[in-house]
């Protein structure tokens, strides 16, 4: 989960060469020609409404122009060149789920229902496979608009929102995890538990943060780097050690939503995690 900001493309340009390329009367020539109207109408409303489903109306356009603009998708033409530029425009966490490396492109609205949008880059965002986890998930409960956060319009998205609650069970030999919400009481809670149920969880979160614990059982300076892999902490030194990793992956991530920074809010704040963690590190440092 991140707050991004868009790369920049010219859509309205873009419709207009497309609309125009006779060479495509296999997909959508003269159908956009003929229902650019619409398109352009469209995508303002995408605009003035943030992306948000709840407000935005999609526009009815006719069955050869939605698949049409599906196979421009699949198949671009030459016209269409900032995809790669936007799969790239996150290259260190995913702002879908603040998993790591995204790789694909994710549809905001799904391009299988919303059609129209289904090149318009401020639909288009860089995810990893929590794009396929997701499915066509986007809008919970009318009575609470829950719906997916999106990246470029969510201000929401630069808080912390998440942290992970972990209980130790049977003397620390494993432990129950959840994710929880920093804030139960923010005014977007609805869409952010809707986000998080939907797309954060749904991309295996809790299994990865349960494997690094396995790990930090080894030896914390594993996990978390900025640990000295040589020299006793007290827990104090070692909580302080936590924030600053905590700092550091926010900083360079661009997210505190992201997991590793989820994993060290945990930590810190989870009853008997800080204890364990001092006694561990202690306990794994080679011998002289
Ligand atoms: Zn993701």
């Amino acid at each position: 989960m991140k707050k991004l900001t868009p790369v920049r493309v010219n859509d309205f340009w873009h419709l207009d060469e497309l609309a125009e390329n006779n060479a495509l009367h296999k997909t959508s020539f003269p159908e956009l020609r003929n229902q650019k109207q619409l398109l352009i109408q469209a995508y303002n409303d995408y605009e003035v409404n943030c992306g948000n489903p709840w407000s935005i109306a999609d526009p009815v356009i006719s069955d050869k122009l939605k698949s049409g603009m599906l196979s421009h998708y699949s198949s671009p033409p030459a016209s269409i060149d900032y995809l790669d530029r936007i799969k790239d425009s996150s290259p260190e966490v995913c702002p879908m789920c603040g998993g790591f490396k995204p790789f694909t492109r994710d549809h905001i609205l799904p391009k299988s229902d919303y059609q129209a949008w289904a090149i318009f880059s401020k639909n288009l965002v860089p995810a990893c496979d929590c794009n396929l986890k997701r499915g066509t998930a986007l809008k919970g409960d009318a009575a609470s608009q829950a719906r997916v956060l999106h990246p470029y319009f969510d201000e929401v998205l630069s808080e912390r929102l998440l942290s992970c609650k972990i209980i130790p069970r049977s003397n620390y030999r494993w432990f129950d995890l959840e994710v929880i919400y920093v804030d139960t009481a923010h005014p977007q809670i609805a869409s952010i538990k809707y986000h998080t149920r939907n797309i954060v969880i749904k991309s295996g979160i809790e299994k990865w943060l349960k494997g690094q614990l396995g790990k930090l059982k080894n030896r914390p300076s594993n996990v978390i780097q900025v640990l000295p892999r040589r020299v006793r902490l007290t827990q104090d030194q070692l909580r302080q050690s936590l924030e600053d990793c905590m700092d550091s992956n926010d900083e360079l991530t661009g997210s505190k939503n992201n997991w590793l920074s989820i994993l060290c809010h945990g930590l810190l704040n989870s009853d008997g995690m800080l204890d364990w963690l001092t006694e561990r590190h202690n306990a794994t440092l080679p011998t002289p």
